[in-house]
Protein backbone atom coordinates (compact mmCIF):
# COMPACT_ATOMS: atom_id res chain seq x y z
CA UNK A 1 0.00 0.00 0.00
CA UNK A 2 0.92 3.33 -0.81
CA UNK A 3 2.42 5.77 1.90
CA UNK A 4 1.26 8.88 0.55
CA UNK A 5 -1.74 9.60 2.49
CA UNK A 6 -2.02 12.66 0.33
CA UNK A 7 -4.53 10.59 -2.08
CA UNK A 8 -6.81 10.71 0.55
CA UNK A 9 -7.28 14.53 1.08
CA UNK A 10 -9.86 13.51 -2.57
CA UNK A 11 -11.42 11.00 -0.27
CA UNK A 12 -15.03 10.88 1.06
CA UNK A 13 -14.68 12.27 5.06
CA UNK A 14 -15.25 8.76 6.78
CA UNK A 15 -11.96 7.52 4.44
CA UNK A 16 -10.12 11.09 5.55
CA UNK A 17 -10.81 10.10 9.32
CA UNK A 18 -9.65 6.80 8.46
CA UNK A 19 -6.50 7.10 6.82
CA UNK A 20 -5.10 10.49 6.40
CA UNK A 21 -2.18 11.56 8.32
CA UNK A 22 -1.49 7.87 9.75
CA UNK A 23 2.01 7.70 9.43
CA UNK A 24 3.22 3.87 10.51
CA UNK A 25 6.57 3.33 10.67
CA UNK A 26 8.41 -0.51 8.92
CA UNK A 27 5.30 -2.70 9.42
CA UNK A 28 3.43 -1.39 11.84
CA UNK A 29 0.27 -0.40 10.91
CA UNK A 30 -1.03 2.53 13.09
CA UNK A 31 1.03 5.63 13.96
CA UNK A 32 3.52 4.81 16.53
CA UNK A 33 3.48 6.78 19.32
CA UNK A 34 7.17 8.63 19.08
CA UNK A 35 7.59 9.17 23.23
CA UNK A 36 10.73 11.10 22.92
CA UNK A 37 11.60 14.23 24.18
CA UNK A 38 14.30 15.29 21.77
CA UNK A 39 15.79 13.35 18.51
CA UNK A 40 18.78 13.40 16.75
CA UNK A 41 20.46 16.49 14.80
CA UNK A 42 20.92 14.60 11.80
CA UNK A 43 21.95 17.21 8.85
CA UNK A 44 18.53 17.89 7.77
CA UNK A 45 17.35 18.63 11.20
CA UNK A 46 21.03 20.68 11.72
CA UNK A 47 20.17 22.73 8.58
CA UNK A 48 16.28 23.19 9.24
CA UNK A 49 17.24 24.50 12.45
CA UNK A 50 20.07 27.04 12.04
CA UNK A 51 18.02 28.26 8.94
CA UNK A 52 14.85 29.12 11.36
CA UNK A 53 12.43 26.44 9.66
CA UNK A 54 9.13 25.85 11.19
CA UNK A 55 8.86 22.27 12.35
CA UNK A 56 12.75 21.47 12.63
CA UNK A 57 12.77 17.98 13.38
CA UNK A 58 15.01 18.70 16.31
CA UNK A 59 12.78 19.16 19.56
CA UNK A 60 9.56 17.43 20.26
CA UNK A 61 5.90 18.96 20.59
CA UNK A 62 7.17 22.64 20.24
CA UNK A 63 9.40 21.66 17.24
CA UNK A 64 7.98 18.93 15.56
CA UNK A 65 6.92 14.73 16.51
CA UNK A 66 5.91 12.52 13.91
CA UNK A 67 2.87 11.35 15.99
CA UNK A 68 1.50 14.90 16.45
CA UNK A 69 2.29 15.72 12.85
CA UNK A 70 -0.62 12.14 12.06
CA UNK A 71 -3.03 13.87 13.88
CA UNK A 72 -2.37 17.64 11.88
CA UNK A 73 -2.36 16.07 8.86
CA UNK A 74 -5.45 14.13 9.72
CA UNK A 75 -7.85 17.35 10.61
CA UNK A 76 -5.94 19.35 7.82
CA UNK A 77 -7.52 17.09 5.52
CA UNK A 78 -10.73 16.66 7.09
CA UNK A 79 -11.29 20.48 6.90
CA UNK A 80 -10.26 20.38 3.49
CA UNK A 81 -6.63 22.81 3.98
CA UNK A 82 -3.59 22.93 3.73
CA UNK A 83 -2.29 22.74 7.14
CA UNK A 84 -2.92 22.42 10.95
CA UNK A 85 -1.32 22.11 14.19
CA UNK A 86 -2.06 20.70 18.01
CA UNK A 87 -2.19 22.24 21.05
CA UNK A 88 -2.25 21.05 24.59
CA UNK A 89 -5.53 22.43 24.75
CA UNK A 90 -8.12 24.16 22.50
CA UNK A 91 -7.70 27.48 24.85
CA UNK A 92 -3.51 27.17 23.90
CA UNK A 93 -4.87 26.71 20.31
CA UNK A 94 -7.20 29.99 20.25
CA UNK A 95 -4.57 31.94 22.64
CA UNK A 96 -1.60 31.10 20.78
CA UNK A 97 -3.16 31.44 17.35
CA UNK A 98 -4.61 34.87 18.03
CA UNK A 99 -1.66 36.23 20.04
CA UNK A 100 0.21 35.72 16.53
CA UNK A 101 -1.76 38.31 14.78
CA UNK A 102 -2.59 40.94 17.83
CA UNK A 103 -0.29 43.44 19.64
CA UNK A 104 -0.44 46.38 22.06
CA UNK A 105 -3.69 48.92 20.52
CA UNK A 106 -4.47 46.63 17.31
CA UNK A 107 -8.02 45.69 17.32
CA UNK A 108 -10.04 42.35 17.18
CA UNK A 109 -13.59 42.13 16.30
CA UNK A 110 -15.83 39.62 18.22
CA UNK A 111 -18.83 38.58 19.88
CA UNK A 112 -19.40 38.25 23.73
CA UNK A 113 -21.29 35.51 22.24
CA UNK A 114 -18.55 32.86 23.07
CA UNK A 115 -16.95 29.84 24.81
CA UNK A 116 -16.59 30.80 28.90
CA UNK A 117 -13.36 30.43 28.58
CA UNK A 118 -12.46 32.52 25.73
CA UNK A 119 -14.01 35.64 26.83
CA UNK A 120 -12.18 35.14 30.14
CA UNK A 121 -8.93 35.34 28.70
CA UNK A 122 -10.31 38.45 26.37
CA UNK A 123 -11.42 40.35 29.05
CA UNK A 124 -8.67 39.34 31.65
CA UNK A 125 -5.83 38.80 29.55
CA UNK A 126 -6.19 40.78 25.89
CA UNK A 127 -7.36 43.72 27.66
CA UNK A 128 -4.37 43.97 29.94
CA UNK A 129 -1.99 43.10 26.93
CA UNK A 130 -3.68 46.84 25.34
CA UNK A 131 -5.42 44.94 23.05
CA UNK A 132 -8.33 46.69 21.62
CA UNK A 133 -10.81 44.06 21.91
CA UNK A 134 -14.09 45.14 20.28
CA UNK A 135 -17.55 43.66 21.00
CA UNK A 136 -19.85 43.40 18.43
CA UNK A 137 -23.23 40.71 17.39
CA UNK A 138 -22.45 38.81 14.60
CA UNK A 139 -25.46 38.05 13.87
CA UNK A 140 -25.73 41.65 12.82
CA UNK A 141 -23.85 42.19 10.29
CA UNK A 142 -24.18 45.67 9.90
CA UNK A 143 -22.88 45.83 13.15
CA UNK A 144 -19.56 43.85 12.35
CA UNK A 145 -19.17 46.09 9.13
CA UNK A 146 -19.52 49.00 10.99
CA UNK A 147 -16.53 47.88 13.09
CA UNK A 148 -14.47 46.74 10.40
CA UNK A 149 -14.80 49.67 9.19
CA UNK A 150 -14.31 52.58 11.25
CA UNK A 151 -11.35 51.21 13.06
CA UNK A 152 -8.30 49.19 11.13
CA UNK A 153 -8.95 45.73 12.65
CA UNK A 154 -6.69 42.94 12.83
CA UNK A 155 -9.05 39.69 13.27
CA UNK A 156 -12.57 38.85 13.06
CA UNK A 157 -13.61 36.13 15.37
CA UNK A 158 -16.85 34.28 16.12
CA UNK A 159 -17.90 30.60 16.40
CA UNK A 160 -19.53 28.43 13.65
CA UNK A 161 -22.40 27.49 16.34
CA UNK A 162 -22.46 29.39 19.66
CA UNK A 163 -22.32 27.78 23.10
CA UNK A 164 -25.30 27.44 24.33
CA UNK A 165 -27.85 29.07 22.61
CA UNK A 166 -26.76 27.39 19.18
CA UNK A 167 -26.67 30.17 17.36
CA UNK A 168 -25.75 29.62 13.56
CA UNK A 169 -23.04 32.40 12.62
CA UNK A 170 -23.43 33.59 8.67
CA UNK A 171 -19.69 32.13 7.74
CA UNK A 172 -19.99 33.14 3.85
CA UNK A 173 -20.93 37.02 4.79
CA UNK A 174 -18.74 37.19 7.47
CA UNK A 175 -15.45 35.97 5.95
CA UNK A 176 -16.66 38.32 2.91
CA UNK A 177 -16.24 41.21 5.08
CA UNK A 178 -13.29 40.31 6.72
CA UNK A 179 -11.99 39.95 3.22
CA UNK A 180 -12.96 43.48 2.25
CA UNK A 181 -11.68 45.16 5.22
CA UNK A 182 -8.37 43.33 5.47
CA UNK A 183 -9.32 41.54 8.61
CA UNK A 184 -8.25 37.70 9.35
CA UNK A 185 -11.10 35.82 9.90
CA UNK A 186 -10.87 32.68 12.59
CA UNK A 187 -13.82 30.50 13.66
CA UNK A 188 -14.15 28.52 16.45
CA UNK A 189 -15.91 25.34 14.55
CA UNK A 190 -15.87 23.02 17.73
CA UNK A 191 -19.79 22.48 17.88
CA UNK A 192 -19.90 22.32 14.26
CA UNK A 193 -16.71 19.64 13.60
CA UNK A 194 -14.94 18.95 10.21
CA UNK A 195 -17.87 16.38 9.16
CA UNK A 196 -21.00 18.81 9.33
CA UNK A 197 -19.23 22.07 8.40
CA UNK A 198 -15.83 22.99 7.00
CA UNK A 199 -15.25 27.11 7.47
CA UNK A 200 -12.10 27.65 4.69
CA UNK A 201 -14.79 26.33 2.07
CA UNK A 202 -17.11 29.23 3.30
CA UNK A 203 -13.76 31.68 2.99
CA UNK A 204 -12.49 31.67 6.71
CA UNK A 205 -8.58 31.76 6.83
CA UNK A 206 -8.48 30.03 9.64
CA UNK A 207 -10.54 27.15 12.04
CA UNK A 208 -10.00 26.49 15.56
CA UNK A 209 -11.50 23.44 17.28
CA UNK A 210 -11.40 22.12 21.32
CA UNK A 211 -10.19 18.33 20.48
CA UNK A 212 -11.09 18.09 23.86
CA UNK A 213 -14.81 17.77 22.52
CA UNK A 214 -16.29 15.46 19.82
CA UNK A 215 -12.83 15.62 17.87
CA UNK A 216 -11.37 13.45 20.58
CA UNK A 217 -14.75 12.13 21.46
CA UNK A 218 -13.95 9.91 24.33
CA UNK A 219 -13.65 12.51 27.21
CA UNK A 220 -10.66 11.23 28.13
CA UNK A 221 -7.84 14.18 27.43
CA UNK A 222 -7.68 17.57 26.44
CA UNK A 223 -6.12 18.73 23.27
CA UNK A 224 -6.87 21.92 20.97
CA UNK A 225 -5.78 22.28 17.04
CA UNK A 226 -5.58 25.39 14.27
CA UNK A 227 -5.58 24.97 10.44
CA UNK A 228 -5.71 26.90 7.89
CA UNK A 229 -3.09 27.59 4.71
CA UNK A 230 0.41 26.28 4.64
CA UNK A 231 2.03 30.41 4.98
CA UNK A 232 -0.45 30.70 8.31
CA UNK A 233 0.17 27.79 10.28
CA UNK A 234 3.96 28.04 9.73
CA UNK A 235 3.67 31.89 11.21
CA UNK A 236 1.65 30.24 14.39
CA UNK A 237 4.09 27.64 14.71
CA UNK A 238 6.96 30.06 15.47
CA UNK A 239 3.79 31.38 18.44
CA UNK A 240 3.50 27.44 19.08
CA UNK A 241 7.31 27.06 20.14
CA UNK A 242 7.82 30.61 22.14
CA UNK A 243 4.45 30.11 24.01
CA UNK A 244 4.68 26.21 24.07
CA UNK A 245 0.99 25.13 24.34
CA UNK A 246 2.30 21.69 22.60
CA UNK A 247 0.42 17.99 22.44
CA UNK A 248 2.54 15.50 23.78
CA UNK A 249 2.76 12.62 21.79
CA UNK A 250 0.87 9.65 23.75
CA UNK A 251 -2.28 12.26 23.86
CA UNK A 252 -1.69 12.55 20.00
CA UNK A 253 -2.25 9.16 19.35
CA UNK A 254 -5.26 8.99 21.54
CA UNK A 255 -6.40 11.87 19.06
CA UNK A 256 -5.50 9.96 16.47
CA UNK A 257 -7.72 6.76 16.76
CA UNK A 258 -10.37 9.12 18.66
CA UNK A 259 -10.72 10.49 14.91
CA UNK A 260 -11.01 7.55 12.90
CA UNK A 261 -14.47 7.39 14.08
CA UNK A 262 -15.29 10.75 14.23
CA UNK A 263 -17.77 10.63 11.58
CA UNK A 264 -19.97 7.83 12.59
CA UNK A 265 -20.24 9.27 15.95
CA UNK A 266 -21.32 12.63 14.84
CA UNK A 267 -23.97 10.93 12.28
CA UNK A 268 -24.71 8.98 14.84
CA UNK A 269 -25.47 10.94 17.94
CA UNK A 270 -26.53 13.79 15.45
CA UNK A 271 -29.34 11.71 14.04
CA UNK A 272 -30.06 10.99 18.01
CA UNK A 273 -30.28 14.75 19.33
CA UNK A 274 -33.19 15.55 16.52
CA UNK A 275 -34.88 12.57 17.60
CA UNK A 276 -34.61 14.10 21.09
CA UNK A 277 -35.71 17.66 20.36
CA UNK A 278 -38.61 16.88 18.57
CA UNK A 279 -39.46 14.41 21.61
CA UNK A 280 -38.80 17.24 24.14
CA UNK A 281 -40.03 20.16 22.05
CA UNK A 282 -43.72 18.17 22.28
CA UNK A 283 -43.52 17.64 26.44
CA UNK A 284 -46.05 19.23 28.09
CA UNK A 285 -42.65 20.21 30.78
CA UNK A 286 -40.57 21.65 28.41
CA UNK A 287 -40.85 25.42 27.72
CA UNK A 288 -38.54 25.96 24.70
CA UNK A 289 -36.25 23.40 22.76
CA UNK A 290 -33.58 24.65 20.98
CA UNK A 291 -31.76 22.82 18.15
CA UNK A 292 -30.99 24.35 14.70
CA UNK A 293 -32.49 21.09 12.85
CA UNK A 294 -36.29 22.26 14.36
CA UNK A 295 -38.01 24.50 11.95
CA UNK A 296 -38.56 26.40 15.13
CA UNK A 297 -34.70 27.66 15.28
CA UNK A 298 -34.12 31.07 14.00
CA UNK A 299 -30.83 29.71 12.41
CA UNK A 300 -32.85 26.68 10.45
CA UNK A 301 -32.19 27.99 7.00
CA UNK A 302 -29.14 29.32 7.39
CA UNK A 303 -27.64 26.09 9.11
CA UNK A 304 -29.06 23.80 6.39
CA UNK A 305 -27.31 25.58 3.95
CA UNK A 306 -24.44 26.07 5.36
CA UNK A 307 -24.03 22.84 7.52
CA UNK A 308 -24.23 19.21 6.53
CA UNK A 309 -25.70 18.40 9.98
CA UNK A 310 -27.17 20.22 13.07
CA UNK A 311 -25.22 18.37 15.87
CA UNK A 312 -24.96 16.38 18.83
CA UNK A 313 -25.96 19.33 21.31
CA UNK A 314 -29.54 20.07 22.31
CA UNK A 315 -30.48 23.23 24.81
CA UNK A 316 -33.86 23.67 26.21
CA UNK A 317 -35.75 25.31 28.71
CA UNK A 318 -37.69 23.38 31.99
CA UNK A 319 -40.87 24.81 32.95
CA UNK A 320 -40.42 25.92 36.72
CA UNK A 321 -36.98 27.67 36.45
CA UNK A 322 -33.98 26.62 38.48
CA UNK A 323 -35.72 24.07 41.32
CA UNK A 324 -36.96 22.28 37.94
CA UNK A 325 -34.15 22.42 36.14
CA UNK A 326 -31.70 20.96 38.78
CA UNK A 327 -33.72 17.98 39.65
CA UNK A 328 -34.29 17.23 36.14
CA UNK A 329 -30.22 16.45 36.09
CA UNK A 330 -30.27 14.86 39.41
CA UNK A 331 -33.25 12.32 38.09
CA UNK A 332 -31.24 11.69 34.53
CA UNK A 333 -29.64 8.11 34.89
CA UNK A 334 -28.62 7.61 31.50
CA UNK A 335 -26.76 11.01 31.19
CA UNK A 336 -24.47 12.26 33.71
CA UNK A 337 -24.13 15.36 35.27
CA UNK A 338 -20.97 17.31 34.11
CA UNK A 339 -19.62 19.92 31.95
CA UNK A 340 -17.83 19.64 28.83
CA UNK A 341 -19.47 17.66 25.27
CA UNK A 342 -19.61 15.64 22.24
CA UNK A 343 -17.75 12.45 24.23
CA UNK A 344 -19.73 8.77 24.07
CA UNK A 345 -21.97 9.06 26.93
CA UNK A 346 -24.29 12.08 26.98
CA UNK A 347 -23.87 15.04 29.60
CA UNK A 348 -26.28 17.12 31.10
CA UNK A 349 -25.27 20.72 32.62
CA UNK A 350 -27.25 23.85 33.49
CA UNK A 351 -24.85 26.64 31.96
CA UNK A 352 -26.42 29.17 33.88
CA UNK A 353 -24.76 28.07 37.22
CA UNK A 354 -21.63 26.04 35.27
CA UNK A 355 -20.05 26.99 32.52
CA UNK A 356 -21.46 30.88 32.22
CA UNK A 357 -21.28 31.39 35.82
CA UNK A 358 -18.76 33.84 35.40
CA UNK A 359 -20.82 36.13 33.24
CA UNK A 360 -22.62 39.20 34.40
CA UNK A 361 -26.37 38.31 35.13
CA UNK A 362 -26.49 41.14 32.59
CA UNK A 363 -24.97 39.47 30.03
CA UNK A 364 -26.20 36.12 30.80
CA UNK A 365 -29.93 37.13 30.77
CA UNK A 366 -29.22 38.92 27.38
CA UNK A 367 -27.68 36.20 26.24
CA UNK A 368 -31.28 34.06 26.80
CA UNK A 369 -29.14 31.82 29.68
CA UNK A 370 -32.01 31.93 31.98
CA UNK A 371 -32.07 29.95 35.07
CA UNK A 372 -33.57 26.40 34.39
CA UNK A 373 -31.75 26.44 30.92
CA UNK A 374 -29.98 22.65 30.34
CA UNK A 375 -27.78 22.00 27.72
CA UNK A 376 -28.02 18.02 26.74
CA UNK A 377 -24.71 16.86 24.88
CA UNK A 378 -26.08 13.80 23.04
CA UNK A 379 -23.98 10.33 23.66
CA UNK A 380 -23.95 7.36 21.76
CA UNK A 381 -26.36 5.59 24.03
CA UNK A 382 -29.48 4.67 22.54
CA UNK A 383 -32.53 6.95 21.55
CA UNK A 384 -35.01 5.00 23.23
CA UNK A 385 -32.93 4.50 26.36
CA UNK A 386 -32.02 8.51 26.60
CA UNK A 387 -35.89 9.25 25.49
CA UNK A 388 -37.30 7.09 28.56
CA UNK A 389 -34.83 8.64 31.00
CA UNK A 390 -35.85 12.15 30.30
CA UNK A 391 -39.83 10.57 30.80
CA UNK A 392 -38.79 9.24 34.03
CA UNK A 393 -36.91 12.44 35.14
CA UNK A 394 -39.59 15.13 33.87
CA UNK A 395 -42.48 12.98 35.29
CA UNK A 396 -40.67 13.46 38.66
CA UNK A 397 -40.87 17.11 38.79
C1 LIG B 1 -14.21 23.45 25.25
C2 LIG B 1 -14.17 24.54 24.28
C3 LIG B 1 -13.03 25.36 24.14
C4 LIG B 1 -11.80 25.21 25.04
O1 LIG B 1 -11.17 24.01 24.82
P1 LIG B 1 -10.22 23.28 25.92
O2 LIG B 1 -9.76 22.08 25.20
O3 LIG B 1 -11.09 23.00 27.11
O4 LIG B 1 -9.14 24.24 26.26
C5 LIG B 1 -13.04 26.35 23.19
N1 LIG B 1 -14.12 26.56 22.41
C6 LIG B 1 -15.23 25.81 22.51
C7 LIG B 1 -16.38 26.09 21.61
C8 LIG B 1 -15.29 24.78 23.44
O5 LIG B 1 -16.40 24.05 23.54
Amino acid sequence: MSSDKERFRKSKKGTRAVHSGTSPSKNSLNTPVYQSSTFFLDDNAYDMWMNGKPRAPVYSGRYYNPTNRAVERKIAHLEGAEDALVFSSGMAAICTTLLNFLGQGERLVTTRNLYGGTLLSLDQDFVRFGIDVHYIDVKDLGAVEQALKEKETKVLYCETVTNPLLEVSDLPKLAALAKKYGAVSIVDSTFATPIACNPIEHGFDLVIHSVTKMLNGHSDLLGGTVVGSTEMINQIWYKLRNFGGSMDPHQASLVERGIKTLQIRYDRSTKTAGLLAEWLEKHPKIEKVIYPGLKSHNDFELSKNMMSGSGNMVSFVVKGGDEAGRKLMDNTEVASQAISLGGVESLISMPYTTTHASWTQEDRLNAGIDLGFIRFSTGLEDFDDLRDDFDQALSLL
